[in-house]
């Protein structure tokens, strides 16, 4: 058996992501935390050329990060390297197993569905993708969620897993890569495994916005980040610049502030779209200042590294290259449903379009949380959504199955 080693951080929800999937493959794998570790920290740098985590290797193979992963044990190529052909996966190829409810997506708005679906005794299988917990466990606080003030943001993750699963909710981290919605019952096929159900409920959630931009791809994990629980560690006492202007922008801003010397913000506009709390926390902030009205046109690096920007200053067209350590990215989302264009409604920005009971065009076929919802965005709209989805789930399944349901 091949030897794997997965270097981490703390609060690094990549990591996470990293580990579950070996988890879901039953490999075995040894875990080196280097946060704190500054030798270590510029070993994997030195190693890799990589300025953030996880860090993967199979055996003395480089493998990559979570991403690199992901691709892998899609494309099942995973299977090859860790020589396990005759594992799981090729047995179950061809069977196709039945279920009441599938929930594609284990964020808030897919724990959510699952609690509801799992009280109704509906036992719903619950695919969480690469990302237990979705966008939530990108970040460190949680603080707006009613009911739940002062808690970490992972705690609260946890939480909505361990619930849904006291009920009967079904957790498997595998990742859809193909539906049919033409047939009734429905069918979702993973990587792994091949599925049929009376109901769905799609919970996809929103990835990061890229900038794209020249450099940004090429210097991805080398100075540029999406994350900054995950990566902030490796900018000890460095300059960085945060892009966007919303709650996202600031909340990770003053997070790298732990870290960072100093941590520009660059803004397109000449003010900021983030909640009032989050402001006056940022310009409380001594580390923190601000470029307004300003773009970046690109990232430049030297040896693997970010060395500068070239910011652009939308209102006088004047250019400047500016010099940085990192780049975080924060300038909104755009919603996972590049499986489901030409198979359900989407608006022309791809969110999923729903009625006001959460379902799709196809009946039977419900979406929740930041899939669909391009103005809230909020955990607790997510879950809000998700119990609803969850109600005419259940709803759906008893009226196919001529069964009373109250209400
Ligand atoms: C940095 C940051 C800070 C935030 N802070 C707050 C805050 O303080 N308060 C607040 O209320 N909101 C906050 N939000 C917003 C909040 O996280 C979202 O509104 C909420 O997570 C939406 O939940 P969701 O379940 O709809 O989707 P997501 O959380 O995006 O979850 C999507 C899920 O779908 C899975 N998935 C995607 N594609 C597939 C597939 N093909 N197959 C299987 N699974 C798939 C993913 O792995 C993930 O599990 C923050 C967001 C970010 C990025």
């Amino acid at each position: 058996m091949p030897r794997v080693k997965v270097y981490t951080t703390d609060f690094c929800s990549y990591c996470d992501v990293a580990k579950r999937i070996l988890e879901s493959k039953k490999i075995e794998y040894e875990e080196i935390n280097i946060h704190g570790d500054s030798e270590m920290r510029d070993h994997i740098e030195e190693l890799t050329g990589r300025r953030d985590v996880p860090q993967i290797f199979i055996d003395d193979q480089h493998i990559g990060d979570d991403d690199n992963l992901t691709e892998l044990a899609r494309s099942g190529e995973l299977d090859k390297l860790l020589k396990e052909e005759d594992n799981d996966v090729a047995k179950n190829g061809n069977t196709i197993e039945e279920r009441n409810v599938i929930i594609i997506g284990g964020g808030t708005a897919g724990y959510a569905a699952g609690v509801y679906t799992s009280r109704a005794m509906l036992e719903p299988l619950l695919l969480v993708g690469d990302a237990l917990g979705g966008q939530l466990s990108l970040t460190l606080d949680l603080e707006n969620y009613p009911g739940y003030f002062g808690h970490q943001a992972g705690e609260f993750v946890n939480g909505l897993k361990e619930q849904a699963e006291r009920f009967g909710t079904e957790t498997r981290f595998e990742y859809a890569t193909e539906v049919d919605f033409n047939s009734h019952p429905f069918s979702v096929k993973t990587y792994d495994n091949q599925y049929s159900a009376k109901t769905i409920v799609i919970c996809t959630g929103a990835s990061p916005r890229t900038l794209d931009i020249p450099g940004e791809k090429e210097y991805g994990g080398r100075g540029v980040s999406y994350c900054a629980t995950c990566d902030g560690f490796f900018f000890q006492d460095q300059r960085l610049i945060v892009v966007g202007g919303g709650d996202a922008a600031l909340e990770e801003g003053i997070f790298l502030t732990k870290y960072a010397s100093e941590v520009i913000i660059v803004h397109r506009r000449d003010q900021l779209r983030a909640s009032q709390i989050m402001q006056e926390r940022a310009f409380k902030n001594d580390k923190i200042k601000f470029i307004w009205d300003t773009v970046v046109d690109e990232i430049q690096g030297e040896e693997q590294k970010v060395t500068g920007t070239l910011l652009r200053n939308i209102k006088t067209d004047e250019k400047e290259m500016f010099p940085i350590d990192g780049v975080f990215i924060f300038v909104g989302h755009i919603p996972n449903t590049e499986l489901f264009k030409r198979v359900i409604d989407l608006n022309d920005q791809g969110y999923i379009l729903v009625d006001e009971k959460q379902q799709t065009n196809i009946e039977g076929v419900f979406a929740a949380g930041d899939v669909h919802d391009h103005v809230f965005r909020q955990a607790i709209t997510a879950a809000g959504a998700g119990a609803a989805a969850g109600i005419m789930a259940e709803k759906f399944v008893a009226e196919l199955e001529n069964r009373a349901y109250p209400g």
